[in-house]
């Protein structure tokens, strides 16, 4: 199939905010990471719509019990939805849409991606300002200080569980860094998001619904602000009538094309 041509007005239009921009962000869903094969969750085809959502107690079931929260993790049985995530999750590679992202942060005109996903392909595509708001799949956590560690750098050892935080004065339980269904979502993280929100002066959504909260929030803070949005989807979002440009199409296709126009505004 020929990549669909996204609507050349809006394109320009798109891309010269960007590149007259001084602090843009950008705020990614499920949506960027379709195109690599990661399932989505909600929606018509989403894995919570075909399975249920996760009973939210996990985070509760942690904290009052963390030996027990990691030893059904490594030993317990998964439901084979679950585990056909989880093995889709680690086999996905970036697309496009996640390399096309990592090269306008590195043309120095994108300062910083919001993600709710959990996949780690910003990461794998080169994106370096990121907040993962949801966590990252190859990552640990401390929900007592906050620290976070590449699963390389903090090794879980099934015959001492739960593992605990290093950090000197904490002795919190670690726990995986992916924020399960009833988790706040980091303090950290959420300070980051505001403070970009507060620095933003054009504002891109790519594959996001933008239906869960807080993120949801922060386009339309920023909007209030009368800061532009780029939304880029195939459908229509619960944030289109606030978008400034609409680009429709799947992010992969689009936002290297959109990369293309910003780099041809750029001084040489
Ligand atoms: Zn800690």
């Amino acid at each position: 199939m020929a990549p669909m041509t996204v609507d050349a007005e809006a394109l320009a239009r798109a891309a010269d905010l960007l590149a007259s921009s001084s602090h843009a962000i950008a705020l990614t869903g499920a949506g960027v990471s379709h195109e690599s094969g990661v399932p989505t969750f909600r929606g018509k085809s989403g894995l919570w719509t075909k399975i249920g959502e996760p009973r939210s107690d996990g985070f509760e079931r942690f904290m009052s019990d963390p030996e027990g929260w990691w030893k059904e993790r490594l030993f317990g049985e998964r439901d084979p939805d679950i585990q056909d995530l989880m093995d889709k999750l680690h086999a996905a590679k970036p697309n496009p849409g996640h390399y096309a992202m990592a090269e306008l942060e590195a043309l120095g005109v994108l300062r910083h991606v919001i993600t709710q996903n959990g996949d780690d392909l910003h990461r794998q595509a080169g994106t370096t300002s990121l907040t993962e708001v949801h966590g990252n799949i190859y990552w640990l956590r401390c929900p007592g200080c906050g620290l976070r560690w590449h699963e390389d750098d903090l090794v879980v050892d099934p015959e001492a569980l739960p593992p605990w935080c290093p950090e000197p004065g904490c002795g919190s339980p670690v726990k995986t860094d992916s924020v399960g269904f009833g988790e706040p979502v980091p303090r950290a993280h959420l300070q980051r998001c505001e403070l970009e929100t507060d620095r933003a002066d054009v504002f891109m959504l790519a594959g996001t619904s933008a239906v869960v909260y807080p993120v949801a929030y922060y386009p339309q803070l920023a909007a209030q602000r009368g800061v532009p949005l780029i939304e880029i989807d195939p459908e229509p979002t619960a944030l289109s009538d606030w978008a400034t440009v609409i680009l429709r199409g799947p992010s992969g296709e689009v936002l290297p094309q959109l990369v293309e126009a910003v780099r041809e505004r750029l001084p040489a």
